[in-house]
C-alpha cells in the first residue's frame, strides 16, 4: 500500500500470481490454454512479419485481420473491432457501452474481471444468482438495466445458454447493450454472431486465445452493429491508434484462414473433454456438463482446496476459486489425452 494510491487502486486485488508459475515440466491445466500448437500457417506468418518490416508502424485499422474475421463470420469489416486480447476489448466495452445510470447485470458466478472493470470505470452493477444447476435464468434479466454481460459458455462453470435463450433475452431487452462473451464458444456452443444483423444492441466478443491456440499473441475481437463498433473505435483512437502489432495482425489473420487446423484441434479438445469427464465420474466426481475447454467438478467426499494442493505437489495445476457456492469445485482445463491421463492417475492416487 502506498499513500499516493487512489481508492480504486486500494480496492484492487492483484491477479493470483501462482497461476503462471515459472516451473518446468508442469501439467498446466489452470488457465484454459489450448494444449495444441497454433496453426503452422499462423506461425509462418508471424515469423515473416518479425523481420525488417518491424521498422514500419502496423496498419492502424487492422483491415486485413478485420476482413478475415468478417469473412469467417459472414459479416462486414465495419462490424468487427480487434484488440489486444478480449480482455482489452472488454475494457473498451465497459468504458464505452455499459456506462449508464442503471446497474449493469451479470451472473454471480462468472468471469472475475467483470466486477474489476466496473470498479475501475466507476460502473454500478448487480449480480444475479445462477440457478442451482449453474444455468443462467433469462427471466431474471428482464428488468431495467444499464447493460447485460455474460460469458457463453459461462466461466468457470462451462455451462451453455442455448442460442434460443440468448435470442429470448435480446427480444425482451432492446433498451440496453447485451454483451455475449464467447471466449469458449468454439468448443460446443452456437455463436450469437448469427443474431447480430437483427439486434443493434448485441455485441459478441471472441478471442484467439483458446480455440486458435494463440493466448501468447493477445488478439481478441468484437462483432456487432457498426454503431457499437464505432464506440469501441472512438475509445481506442483517443489514446492508442495501433490496436495490434504487425505479427499479431498477420498471425491472427492466418489462423482465421486455417479452417482445417481449427476444426481438427477443437474437435480433439472436445473428445478429450468427454473422455476426461467419464474418468472423473468414475473417480466419484460430480462433473457439470461443459461446452468449453475445461470441466468444473467437485468430489463430494474431498475438500477441493486440498485436492488442488495435492495435485500441485505432483506438478499438476488446476484452478480453485475461494468464492462462496463454488469453493468445493475444481476447474480443470482440457489438456492432451496424456495430460488428462496424468491428472486422472494423480487424482486416483490422492483419493486412494
Ligand atoms: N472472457 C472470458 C470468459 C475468459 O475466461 C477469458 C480468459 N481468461 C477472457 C475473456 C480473456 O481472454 P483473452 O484476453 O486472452 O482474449
Amino acid at each position: 500500500m502506498n499513500r499516493f494510491w487512489s481508492p480504486v487502486v486500494r480496492s484492487l486485488t492483484p491477479y493470483v500470481p501462482g497461476e503462471q508459475p515459472k516451473v518446468e515440466n508442469l501439467v498446466k491445466l489452470n488457465t484454459n490454454e489450448n494444449p495444441y500448437p497454433p496453426s503452422p500457417r499462423a506461425l509462418e506468418a508471424i515469423r515473416a512479419a518479425a523481420g525488417e518490416a518491424l521498422r514500419l508502424y502496423p496498419d492502424p485499422g487492422a483491415d486485413d485481420l478485420r476482413q478475415a474475421i468478417a469473412g469467417f463470420n459472414g459479416v462486414a469489416a465495419e462490424n468487427v473491432f480487434v484488440g489486444n486480447g478480449s480482455d482489452e476489448v472488454l475494457a473498451f466495452v465497459f468504458q464505452g457501452l455499459l456506462h449508464h445510470e442503471l446497474p449493469v447485470l451479470f451472473p454471480d458466478i462468472t468471469y472475475s474481471f467483470y466486477p474489476v472493470y466496473c470498479g475501475l470505470y466507476g460502473i454500478d452493477y448487480r449480480t444475479l444468482p445462477l440457478a442451482a444447476d449453474f444455468t443462467l435464468r433469462v427471466e431474471d434479466y428482464l428488468v431495467p438495466n444499464g447493460g447485460i454481460i455474460f460469458p457463453n459458455p459461462n466461466a468457470p462453470t462451462g455451462r451453455l445458454l442455448p442460442l434460443e435463450a440468448v435470442e429470448r433475452l435480446l427480444e425482451a431487452n432492446t433498451a440496453s447493450v447485451v454483451v455475449v462473451d464467447e471466449a469458449y464458444v468454439d468448443f460446443g456452443g452456437e455463436s450469437a454472431i448469427a443474431l447480430v444483423g437483427r439486434f443493434p444492441n448485441l455485441l459478441v466478443v471472441q478471442t484467439f486465445s483458446k480455440s486458435r491456440s494463440l493466448a501468447g499473441l493477445r488478439v481478441g475481437f468484437a462483432v456487432g452493429d457498426a454503431g457499437l463498433i464505432e464506440a469501441l473505435e472512438r475509445i481506442k483512437n483517443s489514446f492508442n491508434s495501433y490496436p495490434l502489432d504487425r505479427p499479431a495482425q498477420v498471425g491472427a489473420a492466418a489462423a482465421m484462414a486455417d479452417r482445417e487446423h481449427f476444426d481438427r484441434t477443437r474437435n480433439a479438445v472436445i473428445l478429450s473433454r468427454e473422455r476426461l469427464a467419464g474418468r472423473l465420474t468414475e473417480l466419484g466426481f460430480e462433473v457439470l456438463p461443459s461446452a468449453a475447454n475445461f470441466l468444473f467438478a467437485r468430489h463430494p467426499g474431498r475438500d477441493a482446496a486440498e485436492l488442488a494442493a495435492a495435485l500441485r505437489e505432483r506438478k499438476i495445476i488446476v484452478r480453485h476459486f475461494r468464492q462462496p457456492r463454488i469453493e468445493q469445485y475444481l476447474r480443470i482445463t482440457i489438456g492432451t489425452d496424456a495430460q488428462c491421463d496424468a491428472l486422472a492417475a494423480a487424482l486416483e492416487a490422492i483419493l486412494d
